[in-house]
């Protein structure tokens, strides 16, 4: 089963895809948790990345397409994966059909969740960015560079929308139930 959890900053996919992907035994691939283990670190990827998300931006595509490539090339990828955060931009999609085929993917869901619930979840979570400037910045990025990728997707048919609103629980089980 390969999956893309899709959805606007602080939606809760990388709470909901860690816990789907438990439940179906595959990994849960997040570009942003790898860039905050690589800042973490302190590799000269983290180095190169950490001002970018500090500011809500999105870092290129070739750094974050390689990095991704790297990671689905791993032996335990190899039977499936929800990536959560990934793609983000039109040329990461055209990466992702060259990596696993136009046709790869089984279903993108994407979460629904009214902005002001999105932006206090966001606000009482703290992490570093987070804060209000960046917030309003993602939101900015994510309008403009990633709601576009919905029609894409959309014409493949692979759409399933989830209501992301209410108890964690609650959202895993809505999914769960939405893959059948
Ligand atoms: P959220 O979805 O809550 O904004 P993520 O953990 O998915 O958080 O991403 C955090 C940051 O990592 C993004 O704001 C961006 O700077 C960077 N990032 C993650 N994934 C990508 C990607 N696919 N392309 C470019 N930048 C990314």
């Amino acid at each position: 089963m390969k999956l893309l959890f899709i959805g606007p900053p602080g939606a809760g996919k990388g709470t909901q895809a860690g816990k789907v992907a438990a439940r179906l035994g595959i990994p849960h691939i997040s570009t942003g948790e790898m860039f905050r283990d690589h800042v973490a670190r302190g590799t000269s990827l983290g180095e190169k990345v950490s001002a970018i998300m500090a500011a809500g931006d999105y870092v290129p595509d070739e750094v974050t397409v390689a990095m991704l490539a790297d990671r689905i090339a791993q032996p335990d990828a190899s039977g499936g994966f929800i990536l959560d955060g990934f793609p983000r931009t039109a040329a990461q999609v055209e990466s992702l059909d060259r990596l696993i085929g136009e046709d790869g993917l089984d279903k993108v869901i994407v979460f629904a969740v009214d902005e002001q619930e999105l932006i206090d979840r966001m606000l009482s979570r703290g992490r570093a960015d987070d804060s209000e400037d960046t917030i309003r910045n993602r939101f900015e990025v994510y309008n403009e560079q990633t709601q576009p990728l919905l029609d894409i997707y959309d014409a493949r048919r692979l759409i399933v929308i989830v209501d992301g609103s209410g108890e964690i629980d609650e959202v895993t089980d809505r999914i769960l139930s939405l893959l059948g």
